[in-house]
């Protein structure tokens, strides 16, 4: 199914109702979230600030996958396929929630999305990721996925080397490239 075009007023309205869902679920679960151990907190500290890495939280929500909102289900009726069972990780905001336990290069890749979310602020990270999606219509596509993507996979092939994400980040929003 090819995607409908969307006006940029209803790009702004689904901004705002991705925005709103996502502070939603980082305040529900929050609560249940704990933070990473100091072991994988030092293991993480060559590439992340360690204040990031001490008020990150995850969670491991084991009664099934959240259930996709309501717009969401009306944007996978227009054509863009997109649901929350899919991923294995969602990150809301500082909150981490996964189905199942995550390998560290998962946990990485998470941990960029907070770095994104704190450099844009959430309003900014809802409507770019809406609107890399809806521009390319593939979840791989969108610029802050290709963006953790590269990162996560420069931490796999050499966890010792060290990087800052902090910088990868500010230098794709200087390129402007989410
Ligand atoms: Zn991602």
């Amino acid at each position: 199914m090819v995607a409908t075009k969307f006006s940029e007023e209803e790009i702004v309205d689904y901004s705002a109702l991705i925005a709103t869902f996502i502070r939603g679920q980082r305040d529900a679960y929050m609560e249940q979230a704990t933070l990473l151990p100091d072991s994988q907190i030092e293991k993480f500290s060559s590439f992340f600030n360690p204040g990031l890495l001490k008020n990150t939280f995850f969670f491991v929500k084991k009664d099934g996958p959240i259930e996709d909102p309501v717009f969401l289900k009306e944007l996978n009726d227009r054509g863009i396929y997109f649901s929350l069972d899919h991923l294995r990780a969602i990150t809301f905001i500082d909150v981490v929630v996964s189905y199942e336990e995550l390998k560290p290069q998962v946990q990485f890749h998470e941990l960029v999305h907070v770095v994104q979310y704190q450099k844009l602020g959430l309003k900014q990270f809802a409507h770019k990721y809406l609107r890399g999606f809806l521009t390319i219509g593939a979840y791989e596509s969108i610029p802050l996925e290709k963006n953790a993507y590269a990162l996560d996979r420069a931490y796999f092939q050499n966890p010792e080397k060290p990087f800052s994400v902090e910088q990868e980040v500010q230098n794709w929003i200087n390129g402007n490239k989410f």
